[in-house]
This record gives C-alpha cells, sequence and structure tokens, in this order.
C-alpha cells in the first residue's frame, strides 16, 4: 500500500527515494529546522546520508511544493511542512524560537505597498519579532526590565 509521502511526491512530480523519505519524516516530527538539524536527525533513520544530499533534497521538496523555506533574518534557513497558507511567523529574538501564525488574508501578496512604482508584487514577507513566553520568563527571573536587556544586575 502506498504511504502518504510516497503519493505526494509523485503528485508534486518527484520520485520517491529513500532520503526523500526520511527527510519528509524528518520535518513531520519538527517544525522550523534547520538543514543542519534535519540531516542530523535524517542519519538516524538513514544513516549514509550526507549533508549534501539532505540540502538536495530539501531543495526539491521546496521546489515541489512540498515543504517551504523561511529565511529570518540573521539565522539560518529553516524548512517546514505547512505550505499554501501564506502563514507568517513569530520569532523570537533571545532564543531563536518560531511560532506560526496564520495571515489574515490567507494567500500572498497580504500587504499592499502604499506605492508599487510599476511592480508587480506577488509577496510580502512579514516577520513579526519579539520575546517569547519563555524569555520574558527568564527575564523577570535574572531581574531585567521589561525590554531592557542590560547586564550587571541592577534592577530597573
Ligand atoms: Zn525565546
Ligand atoms: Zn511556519
Ligand atoms: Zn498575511
Amino acid at each position: 500500500m502506498e504511504t502518504t509521502w510516497e503519493h505526494r511526491l509523485r503528485s508534486a512530480g518527484l520520485r520517491v527515494t529513500r532520503p526523500r523519505l526520511s527527510v519528509l519524516g524528518v520535518l513531520a516530527e519538527h517544525s522550523h529546522v534547520d538543514a543542519d538539524t534535519i540531516a542530523t536527525a535524517a542519519r538516524v533513520v538513514h544513516p549514509s546520508i550526507s549533508p549534501q544530499a539532505v540540502y538536495g533534497v530539501l531543495k526539491a521538496l521546496v521546489g515541489g511544493g512540498l515543504a517551504r523555506r523561511i529565511e529570518p533574518a540573521g539565522a539560518p534557513a529553516l524548512y517546514e511542512l505547512r505550505v499554501g497558507d501564506n502563514h507568517h511567523h513569530l520569532v523570537c529574538r533571545e532564543c531563536g524560537d518560531v511560532a506560526d501564525v496564520d495571515c489574515a488574508v490567507g494567500a500572498a501578496p497580504c500587504l499592499t505597498p502604499s506605492d508599487a512604482a510599476g511592480f508587480v508584487v506577488d509577496e510580502a514577507e512579514v516577520v513579526f519579532w519579539g520575546l517569547c513566553a519563555g524569555c520574558q520568563v527568564a527575564r523577570r527571573q535574572h531581574g531585567y526590565g521589561a525590554g531592557i536587556a542590560i547586564r550587571g544586575g541592577a534592577t530597573a
């Protein structure tokens, strides 16, 4: 019997290969992971898979529309299986944690420039930056004032 992943690979015009299935398996368990983390996890089930092979697989999956690549500024590219809904991301400045947030519009581009200057706009990249709940707690416990990261123990 054909599994869902095999069917989805074929529907995307991609051959079914063990490396591709291994990487899809990793992505199904973790969202917003970088290629190195995926390669390490994929080697658990497929010991001979090389980092280069993982990069190749990720490129094919993104090209085939089975995975999405996001690139928060200053962080390595992250991959996820949630595709096609133009959802956005909340990124923690402190720990790099990433959370999904639905797009109110649901399709790109969900923002219109005040003046498109003759461009045909197909995407607006929306990233919300801030502090995750865990890092807010950690800051409070370390005695930092809300939103002010000053080392040295002065209480705000
Ligand atoms: Zn955080
Ligand atoms: Zn996401
Ligand atoms: Zn949006």
